[in-house]
């Protein structure tokens, strides 16, 4: 399960916080200007990942290299292509002299098609941007428990929309059998993943067929957390999401403007309330949010803003 946390007030930038349980370390989405996101989040970041580098998303970059500098660990950014070449800038606008070699280690992924991205490497105190391989893949972030694949949108320049997808798991079901549970859970759910069907499980030292016990195995589908932000409301754009987010747990999507703006969301491209609800709708997506609406609005408007967005998904 992951859990999410939106760190910006309404008239903050954009930043988004995603943990999953059982996982000793935090994920965060956009690097907006948000004061709720402390030291110590920011410290137990292990991949970052930006849309883009519009400033509103990118200002509080420099908050994160403060406080990780020091952490002695690889860190992951995953962003869209330049992305490489602007983190490296941002730190060489300080001095370096007295950083050692190993206090922090930045591994940046430039995703620079559907399906490729390189991976580039900067360590301290020179900053050299090292790269290191091209991944003929649209899966930008993999651990152990989940993955991150990503899709490139349209806002006058590419945005990067980001899928968190837990692996589904086999759990068992013992309080529906008469047994205990042991070594023979782990065989058995061995057993049905290498489909060995008739493989002998040991329980209490009684043989069963491993075939006979799988009616005691069912599949827990993986939670799932997208992250769409800044995009033109135009079909093409509107396809790729359908495509990755479709029945996704949640997503958080931009929202910039509300309905009587339109004309606005077409000039920069943005989407707004009614468009982005209706996306969600047909992605049929549980638990949709809207997020980063432009700091134009008072309280009451983005409340407005988002009633037409909730309207939407009706
Ligand atoms: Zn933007
Ligand atoms: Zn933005």
């Amino acid at each position: 399960m992951f859990i999410s946390e939106i760190k910006s007030s309404y008239e903050e930038d954009i930043s988004i916080l995603i943990k999953p349980d059982n996982h000793p370390w935090s994920y965060l989405c956009e690097c907006g200007d948000a004061k709720a996101l402390n030291v110590k989040e920011i410290q137990n970041c292990n991949a970052i990942f930006i849309s883009h580098t519009h400033i509103d998303h990118f200002v509080n970059f420099d908050a994160v290299i403060r406080h990780q500098i020091g952490i002695q660990r690889r860190v992951i950014i995953c962003g869209p292509k330049g992305i490489a070449k602007q983190v490296q800038s941002r730190i060489k606008s300080y001095t370096w002299n007295l950083i050692n070699e190993d206090a922090i280690v930045y591994e940046i992924r430039e995703m620079i098609s559907e399906s490729k991205f390189i991976t580039y490497e900067i360590t301290p105190p020179v900053w050299e941007l090292k790269q290191l391989k091209e991944v003929n893949s649209a899966l930008i972030f993999e651990e152990k428990s989940f993955s991150v694949s990503a899709t490139l949108l349209d806002h006058k320049v590419p945005t990067l929309a980001y899928l968190f997808k837990e692996k589904d798991t086999l759990k068992i079901d013992l309080d529906s059998s008469n047994f205990k549970g042991g070594k023979w859970v782990k065989d058995l759910k061995t057993a049905y993943e290498q489909q060995n069907v008739n493989t002998t499980i040991i329980i209490n030292e009684e043989n069963y067929i491993a075939k006979d016990l799988f009616h005691l195995l069912h599949i827990q589908k993986g939670d799932s957390v997208g992250i769409i932000m800044d995009h033109a409301a135009n079909e093409e754009n509107h396809l790729k999401i359908k495509k990755l987010f479709f029945k996704c747990k949640k997503v958080f999507i931009e929202s910039f403007y509300k309905n009587e703006d339109k004309e606005l969301a077409v000039l920069n491209f943005h989407s707004y309330a009614n468009m982005s609800g209706k996306i969600m709708k047909e992605c049929e997506v549980e638990n949709p949010i809207p997020v980063h609406f432009s700091r134009k609005y008072t309280e009451n408007e983005v409340q407005e803003l988002i009633n037409e967005f909730e309207n939407h998904l009706r």
